[in-house]
């Protein structure tokens, strides 16, 4: 029987959802240590700690975050071979995939009112998606759907012009299911290929190419353990990317230097316990950084021209590097002289004191990583932001060499191999051309829609159908009810996911919602690989799901079935696309970089993708050289009290 609507509850029962008592503890005084391994006790000592532990060990990476760790070297090892590397986080995520699936009867029992009342964490606890289901225009609930309808249903939605088509992801699925989803999105004739990173690390793709011609990290795992001193910016890797940690531990405990910059004191990153050093860490505690800076927030570039002030006036510029080795670097010192330390300093709010150490511990390092986070991504001039860390690296001479270099810090495990896939609205020419070659006809040159852009258009009508692999459009969005309200605009929306989230009951299409449970990453039937924000590819076993009455399809198998029955057997053999070692040997031909993964099922060696890591300061730029940047300061004014 179906419960009561909220709205005819009584205020005290008015929720279906038991809920706690909000509680508000007293911060730590660092972060990691104990309670990281009291939750590690507390979830594999559990009535599914067997299963936790089997996942562990599995061979395939770790869903949670894209430093990387796991796949053929085991679960507990990074690509470095070396063990005990991985986090909290790990365990989390994989504790969430092994929930039970949703009982028969679960979308009977509750309407879109009352999962609409879920929080984002109460959402993704209800359990694992474990049966297709539709909502249709006019009723108040999910239903079962069978597969054939589902077929059916989706066929007829990518049928409208191509240009009212549109697809977004998220970046935990595989290499194989990106690859496959582009190109039949682009088969169709649009580039509406949204996707999770146009919300996140977008602007440093752009000011990482404009600079350098290459869009990701510039440094591998290996080379950062050579640096003796890291920039980190606008990062809480103690609670994003653990591991990277263990990174930051070691620099310090080989006499290097750790700048911290975010405008809020993040514990973790002043001191933090790791359990991959339970011995000198993980009671007692690591010092992270040697110096603390918070600038206001959204100036962190007039910090960085400030560091490149105290450098310049202090003759410590590299200008032997700068000649040899970029492109406009005076236009950059002429701006960095002209700017007032006034303005630096009433726009950062830090004292020269502060600025100046920064550049004198930048100065008397020899080799720095400069690595980043979406404390500078997410600013209005977040492509400057990226410029000025490359003038300050390439001032300091520290871009193409061991142990130097650029290193934006990723978020979700593959979302950089589903840029490198081509999942993007802006696709490059050589691997357009590529996939020209094996589709046999032309694509189309202009960008589509990309995240944001995919909203404004769906928000304006002109979107009709969205097939969404993974991810949560809904609630990536910074403005819930624009979201709302697009989505509704669209007639079909097909969610592929592994659990329920808030954009399954809040952004309902006009007319049919689908969701299609998935197999999650360790449990697919077939192997698949995925790349880490270092470029590591690493490749996933074959594994098996828990739920053994579930009705889940894996990600590949859906997006080639449905390829076929849009695209039939033209112009190729989509059928051919559920064998992932085919699609491997389709990705090395079209991806530059990954010309080893057609080989990796026989020899199960994973790789560093090719060109992607500098080590000498020769650039794929047109010049070869780094192409420098002019970078204005921020216009920033301080929110009043009444704001
Ligand atoms: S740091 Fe990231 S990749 Fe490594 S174990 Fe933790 S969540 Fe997984």
């Amino acid at each position: 029987m179906a419960e009561p609507s909220p709205e005819s509850r009584s205020p005290a029962e008015a929720s279906p959802w038991p809920r706690p008592p909000l509680q508000i503890a007293h911060g730590p005084d660092m972060g990691g240590g104990l309670p990281v391994i009291q939750y590690w006790a507390e979830k594999t000592l559990s009535l599914k700690g067997l299963r936790i532990w089997q996942t562990l060990l599995h061979k395939s990476a770790c869903l949670s975050c894209a430093w990387g760790t796991g796949g053929q070297k085991g679960g507990f090892r990074n690509e470095l071979g070396e063990p005990l590397q991985r986090c909290m986080k790990s365990v989390q995520s994989i504790a969430a995939e092994l929930a039970p699936g949703l009982e028969p009867h679960f979308f009977d029992r509750y309407s879109l009112g009352d999962l609409q009342e879920l929080t984002s964490l109460e959402a993704d606890r209800l359990g694992r998606l474990s049966f297709p289901v539709i909502h249709r225009a006019g009723s108040d609930r999910y239903e079962p759907i069978n597969w054939e309808e589902i077929f059916a249903l989706a066929t007829v939605a990518l049928q409208p012009p191509p240009e009212r088509v549109a697809s977004y992801s998220s970046g935990r699925s595989s290499n194989e299911a990106a690859y496959l989803l582009q190109l039949m999105i682009r088969a169709l004739g649009t580039n509406n290929l949204a996707d999770c990173s146009d919300l996140c690390h977008a602007p440093s793709s752009v000011g990482l190419s404009t600079v350098f011609g290459t869009a990701t990290s510039l440094v591998s795992l290996e080379s950062l353990q050579q640096a003796d001193g890291v920039v980190l910016i606008g990062s809480n890797a103690p609670a994003n990317h653990p591991r990277l940690m263990n990174e930051l531990i070691r620099l310090r405990d080989r006499g290097g230097k750790v700048i911290a910059i975010n405008p809020v004191r993040e514990i973790g990153l002043v001191k933090f316990g790791s359990p991959a050093f339970p011995l000198s860490s993980l009671v007692q505690g690591s010092e992270i950084s040697s110096l603390f800076l918070q600038p206001i927030p959204g100036s962190d570039l007039a910090l960085l021209t400030g560091i490149q002030k105290v450098l310049l006036e202090n003759g410590w510029v590299d200008f032997d590097y700068l000649q040899a080795h970029t492109e406009n670097w005076q236009a950059v010192i002429d701006q960095v002289s002209a700017t007032e330390w006034e303005s630096i300093i009433a726009t950062c709010g830090l004292t020269l004191t502060e600025i100046v150490a920064a550049a004198e511990m930048i100065h008397s390092s020899k080799n720095v990583v400069f690595a980043w986070a979406m404390g500078i991504t997410h600013q209005a001039n977040s492509v400057d932001n990226i410029y000025s860390i490359a003038n300050t690296a390439l001032m300091t001479g520290n871009v193409g060499k061991p142990g130097a270099g650029m290193m934006p810090i990723r978020g979700h495990s593959n979302v950089q191999g589903f840029g490198s896939m081509g999942v993007t609205a802006h696709l490059k020419d050589s691997i357009r051309e590529a996939l020209e070659q094996l589709l046999g006809k032309s694509l189309k040159r202009e960008s589509g829609y990309d995240a944001r852009a995919l909203i404004e258009a769906a928000d304006a009508g002109e979107v009709d159908t969205l097939l969404c692999l993974g991810g949560n459009l809904y609630a990536a969005n910074p403005d819930l009810t624009q979201a709302k309200r697009a989505l509704g605009n669209i007639d079909t929306i097909i969610y592929m996911a592994t659990k329920p989230n808030q954009g399954h009951f809040h952004g309902l299409a006009r007319q049919n919602t689908i969701i299609v449970p998935v197999f999650a990453r360790f449990e697919n039937p077939h192997k698949t690989t995925v790349e880490s924000g270092n470029n590591f590819v690493r490749l996933n076993s074959p594994g098996k799901t828990h739920l053994k009455e579930a009705d889940l399809v894996t990600e590949i198998d859906f997006l080639a079935e449905l390829a076929h029955r849009i695209h039939g057997e033209d112009p190729i053999q989509w059928r051919r696309l559920h064998d992932t070692r085919y699609v491997r040997q389709l990705i090395a031909q079209a991806i530059p970089g990954y010309e080893k993964i057609g080989e990796i099922d026989d020899t199960n060696a994973e790789f560093t993708i090719g060109g992607r890591i500098f080590l000498e300061p020769k650039f794929p730029t047109p010049s070869g050289k780094a192409e420098m940047q002019t970078t204005p300061l921020p216009d920033l004014t301080l929110p009043t009290l009444s704001e």
